[in-house]
């Protein structure tokens, strides 16, 4: 069904949320056009959230996008519950965000100076900001979550501030800025990505990391949720890219990867031109498998089987494996701050 209406007169669509910004309401945030086409009507867990996309670059998005101080206020105190049952994280997340820290930190330092500072927005736990920092970098970070933003200065000792993007001066001032498993949580990436290339000082580079809605393993009815307002294929994040004055400097990710992970840099151009044929492409990766051929593929039970025994070793070890690494933590805010940390235990 193609609908060339206001965003959200989608059909049996629920009542309207609060709209900032009524351009997000009505146009696409890549393109600007105002052609949709309903794609889903509910999200992974089988609840009413309607997915549109865009008829010109295909880009997806909600039918709604919410508004700004809906989604402050879920970030700030219902997500991590919703998603995850935790306030404050398992040793097997910090674990596993510590491994993924360490990912990013062997992918990224080969490509950036000792003398270059590193910004991570939406740190999470902390674990990406720390491992740049344990590895010589000035890494810091904003995290609105308060539950994990707590543990990452408490346990982490990481500089992780509790802070919104938009909130932030829009100075040049960064030279690396990580974008990970965030930007599909903005509701407008372009304004996200505008605010950023404003925050890089010339030269500067951001990476970015976020489920690949092309990738096999994505299907229809298991993909969507309320925190995913955007959902991006490599054609619309490169255009979303290029769009807001950035250039694709590397690829660590095929079209097949579940994560898309791209190293982007600071340019002064603007591309306004979408690739023509983005919206074929979503559509095409959209429809490309049915729910018993994706349950069969090797390519969707190998990793899955790789998972589950994850999970065991994971539940074998993380104890073990976070108190080790609270202690170096710990250590590394001792050498670092011997006069501040004296004067906060003696308080
Ligand atoms: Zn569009």
């Amino acid at each position: 069904m193609t609908v060339n209406m206001p965003r959200q007169e989608t059909a049996n669509s629920p009542p309207l949320l609060p709209a900032t910004d009524d351009f997000l309401q009505k146009c696409c945030d890549l393109c600007g056009r105002t052609s949709f086409e309903l794609i889903g009507r509910l999200d992974r867990k089988r609840r009413e959230l309607h997915t549109s996309v865009c008829t010109h670059c295909g880009l997806v998005a909600h039918a709604e996008i919410p508004s700004e101080a809906e989604l402050n206020e879920f970030y700030a105190s219902d997500y991590r519950r919703e998603y995850h049952q935790e306030v404050t994280p398992s040793d097997r997340r910090v674990m596993r965000a510590w491994q993924g820290g360490q990912r990013i930190l062997r992918q990224l330092s080969p490509m950036i100076e000792q003398h270059q500072s590193v910004f991570e927005v939406g740190a999470g736990i902390g674990c990406t900001v720390k491992s740049f920092e344990l590895a010589g970098y000035d890494a810091t970070g904003i995290e609105p979550g308060g539950g994990f933003q707590q543990f990452s200065v408490d346990r982490l000792h990481a500089k992780v501030e509790d802070q919104f993007l938009l909130d932030l001066p829009a100075e040049p001032t960064h030279d690396v800025v990580l974008l990970v498993h965030v930007i599909e949580h903005f509701r407008s990436p372009r304004a996200a990505l505008e605010h950023i290339r404003a925050m890089l000082k010339p030269g500067g580079r951001l990476y970015v990391e976020c489920p690949n809605l092309a990738a096999p393993f994505a299907r229809r009815n298991r993909m969507f949720h309320f925190a995913h307002i955007h959902n991006f294929t490599p054609t619309t994040l490169i255009g979303m890219a290029r769009r807001c004055g950035f250039e694709l400097l590397w690829r660590h990710s095929t079209d097949d990867d579940p994560n898309l992970q791209m190293l982007l840099g600071r340019t002064d151009t603007v591309v306004r031109e979408v690739d023509p044929d983005g919206y074929r492409q979503t559509m095409t990766a959209l429809s490309r498998h049915g729910d018993l051929g994706y349950h069969l593929r090797w390519k969707y039970l190998w990793p899955r089987a790789k998972k589950l025994s994850g999970y065991l070793h994971e539940y074998l070890t993380a104890k073990q494996y976070v108190e080790r690494l609270l202690q170096v933590c710990e250590e590394s805010d001792t050498h670092a701050h011997p006069t501040d940390r004296r004067q906060r235990d003696a308080a």
